[in-house]
């Protein structure tokens, strides 16, 4: 794995990862899982959830200053 970083999010201890990609560090936890395209709004969504990354397209939310 080329992730070396340990990242907190639970969906990696997960056994069913129904998401494709880490909100938090946007490593692919489930490449079975089809990569969408989403609208502005569902981001909009997930970065009020504080999420840093999209879990289906797996694009940076948060802007890096
Ligand atoms: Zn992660
Ligand atoms: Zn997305």
């Amino acid at each position: 794995m080329l992730q070396q970083r340990r990242c907190h999010n639970d969906n990696h201890g997960r056994a069913i990862i129904k998401v494709r990609f880490c909100s938090t560090c946007g490593a692919v936890l489930n490449s079975n899982v089809k990569q969408s395209q989403c609208p502005d709004e569902r981001h909009a969504k997930m970065r009020r959830l504080q999420s840093t990354y999209c879990m289906d397209c797996g694009e940076r939310l948060v802007r890096e200053r």
